[in-house]
């Protein structure tokens, strides 16, 4: 029986997030995927079947996340109040606010609290907020980069934080490393993937088989993480 009412259903990718999508048979001999405000939506020839189609959009995948997390973030925007979420090394961490006569934040297991003494002024907030993280960020990154020397056997001369519109990391001839300071949100895997990114351009300034090499020596699934910092990439800016 193959059902010819619009059916919401749900596709398993391998690493067990699903995606929901919206199935439309049609009188048709083609697959079509279409990613709008209110997801992904597939148009399919009637007798198909549903495994088979699943199939046929496998190669798409990464494109269906990367405009499904597109999407998301037109209507997203961070809610500078108690309850909202941000991540912190890609654990969720819960924004609890409270009216002060100074301002601090300090974070408590999975609780971000933020002293503020302007509590409904949400750029305020985002300042703090933004300006903790930084801090964070940079005592994060200095640590990695001193792991991560050792085992490329490179020598940075200094650490920098960066505020760059489109970049996560950088590196330039005086062996200055810069990273982008919203990677702190990002989960660890991702950061070491910059990071050894960068460091391994000390080595070797370019992108050639020799420097993919030297990325794949420490971190062999380096492949996946950068997948996952493209589709991650819109997430990490709504901060700042
Ligand atoms: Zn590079």
């Amino acid at each position: 029986m193959i059902n010819l009412k619009p059916t919401n259903l749900e596709l398993f990718l391998p690493s067990g997030k699903k995606i929901k999508y919206l199935l439309k048979r049609r009188n048709r001999r083609t697959i079509g995927l279409k990613v709008d405000h209110d997801g992904l939506v597939i148009h399919a020839p009637i007798l198909i079947p549903r495994s088979r189609i699943e199939e046929l959009i496998a190669p798409k995948l990464d494109w269906i996340q990367e405009k499904l997390s597109l999407q998301l973030n037109k209507k997203k925007k961070i809610n500078w109040k108690t309850g909202e979420l941000i991540h912190i090394l890609g654990n969720k961490v819960i924004l609890s606010l409270k009216a002060s006569k100074t301002n601090s934040v300090l974070q408590d297991k999975d609780i971000l609290h933020v002293d503020t003494n302007r509590v409904n002024d949400q750029i305020h907030s985002a300042k703090l907020v933004s300006k903790w993280l930084k801090e964070k960020a940079l005592k994060d990154f200095v640590r990695r980069v001193e792991v991560f020397s050792v085992k490329l056997n490179v020598h940075p001369s200094n650490v920098y934080l960066s505020n760059a519109k489109s970049r996560w990391g950088s590196c330039n001839s005086k062996k200055e490393i810069r990273l982008n300071w919203r990677l702190i949100q990002a989960p660890p895997h991702i950061i070491n993937y910059v990071i050894c990114h960068e460091l391994a351009h000390l080595k070797e300034m370019n992108h050639s088989n020799r420097f993919w090499e030297e990325v794949e020596k420490v971190l062999p699934e380096y492949r996946s993480s950068e997948k996952e910092l493209k589709t991650l990439s819109s997430d990490l800016y709504l901060i700042g």
